[in-house]
């Protein structure tokens, strides 16, 4: 463990893993301010929505006078056991981590963190920043320099400018702001106070609400349940919200963009008891099951199984509308990390080998009806295909609740090379030449929207269709 003035690094050995890759990443955040210390509080938030990243993970606390940083790679468990909170005052941010892009090491880590002039800045980010590199080129022509090629620091550092041009942090953050395009969720703290803050788009989720103790914020409303509070609203598109300990205060600074939330959150990335933009997780995948079941059915179908755990209400939806059992046909190691996460692919590979394990009993001779949330690259469904077959499936139909993702995604999540999709450049049939099913089915994109509830309109369906809501690099 290294020591700053400000900041601890909390480094486990082993852990660091050079990607090598350029600027981005995709996370989870949470912010609190309450009436008695956060420290501990933060990261029991931060171990709710710990699927959102399993990188690094770290908190920034006021201890009344200055902000502490702490921050470590890996599980939130990981690097938080034996570390000594500061317990002074009730006020910080969280932050977990993985690198859709930019290298997987500590000083990638977030909270982020800055001492500029008489102001503390501690920032989180979960999101994409499409013009990170020419914002950083502009900076660097202008001399300033960078400690990371996270484009999180280009943020802090339009913030940093701002602040020493105003004086003011709300007028910094919407001047800042408005220079950035892509996805952003942002919890900031700036010396004594909080803020969160989400793009123009909403492309990725920030929910507000109460706690037994003050105000919090975080990526998905999970978190307020488990801290015993409850949701308020969900941070609006282009809104900074201040977190205090009696309220919160709106400031708006870029309304009339087009809303775009992104459909993934809803069909894999979020969990099932969130409620996201008002929408029930649980219940879309539900309704894409159900859809996915009307559009696609197996007839004389024996059974309905899920790829765990993703797909497992999916399934409970298709199984439900076609009326054709949900068997627990396949188990899952519980103690193997999920492999779509993983930032390196012989990483997710090896962990393929020990995640899954068919139960015979219920597959041996069955006309199986396999259900999956999504197929990105399509290795672990060739194996699971493969498994069902070894251990006795009589036929293996594969139903998919996502339509094909054909294009790269630029806003967070981490999807990027377009070689990387088995969908890619083939057809459906092609595609289940390399899956080695007996029948395969995505639901429709019209499917997809309906059981969203938020219209076409208001969705980012960029991976599906290769339209972004805003305008990305390369494209
Ligand atoms: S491109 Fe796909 S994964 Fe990326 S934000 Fe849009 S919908 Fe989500």
């Amino acid at each position: 463990m290294t020591k700053g003035a400000h900041t601890v690094d909390i480094r486990i050995q082993g852990s660091e893993v050079i990607t090598g890759r350029s600027l981005g990443e995709s996370c989870g955040i949470v912010a609190l301010a309450e009436s008695v210390p956060v420290g501990y509080r933060l990261i029991q938030s931060l171990r709710i929505i710990q699927h959102r990243g399993q990188e690094s993970a770290g908190i920034s606390i006021s201890t009344g006078k200055s902000l502490k940083n702490y921050r470590g790679m890996g599980l939130v468990n990981e690097v938080f056991s034996g570390v000594k909170i500061e317990k002074d005052i009730g006020m910080g941010i969280g932050h977990i981590r993985y690198s859709t892009a930019g290298s997987s090491t500590i000083e990638n880590a977030q909270p982020l963190f800055a001492n500029i002039g008489k102001y503390q800045i501690a920032m989180g980010h979960n999101g994409e920043i499409v013009n990170a590199i020419q914002l950083k080129r502009s900076l660097e022509s202008k001399g300033y320099s960078f400690a990371t090629n996270s484009d999180t620091e280009v943020i802090m550092k339009l913030l940093s400018i701002e602040l020493s041009k105003t004086d003011d942090p709300i007028l910094s953050m919407k001047s800042a702001f408005k220079k950035l395009v892509g996805a952003y969720s942002l919890n900031i703290m700036i010396n004594q106070r909080v803020f969160v803050a989400r793009d123009p788009n909403g492309i990725r989720p920030l929910v507000v609400g109460t706690t037994e103790f003050g105000y919090c914020a975080a990526s998905e409303s999970v978190v307020f349940d488990q801290l015993n509070g409850k949701v308020i609203r969900d941070v609006k598109p282009g809104e900074i919200v201040e977190i205090k300990k009696n309220e919160i205060d709106s400031f708006m600074y870029n309304e009339g963009a087009r809303t775009a939330h992104c459909m993934f959150e809803y069909v894999y990335f979020a969990r099932p008891d969130s409620v996201l933009d008002t929408r029930s997780v649980f219940e879309t995948r539900m309704e894409l099951g159900r859809i996915l079941a009307r559009e696609s059915p197996v007839e004389d179908g024996d059974c309905v199984v899920a790829v765990p755990d993703s797909a497992r209400t999916h399934a409970q939806g298709y199984a439900e509308e076609s009326g054709i059992p949900l068997t627990e046909g396949l188990i899952k190691n519980r103690y193997v990390d999920r492999t779509f996460i993983m930032p390196e692919q012989t990483g997710r590979e090896n962990e393929l080998d020990i995640k899954l394990n068919p139960i015979k009993q219920l597959i041996d001779g069955k006309k199986v009806i396999l259900i999956d949330d999504s197929i990105i690259r399509g290795n672990t469904t060739r194996k699971i295909v493969r498994l069902l077959k070894k251990y006795g499936a009589k036929e293996v139909h594969l139903r998919i609740a996502c339509p094909p993702v054909r294009y790269p995604c630029y806003l967070g999540i981490d999807m990027k090379t377009k070689d990387q999709f088995i969908a890619a450049n083939r057809s459906i049939k092609e595609i289940n030449t390399k899956l080695g099913a007996d029948s395969l089915s995505y639901i429709s994109l019209e499917g997809l929207i309906e059981a969203t509830h938020q219209g076409r309109e208001k969705l980012c369906l960029g991976c599906l269709t290769g339209k972004y809501p805003v305008k990305v690099a390369n494209h």
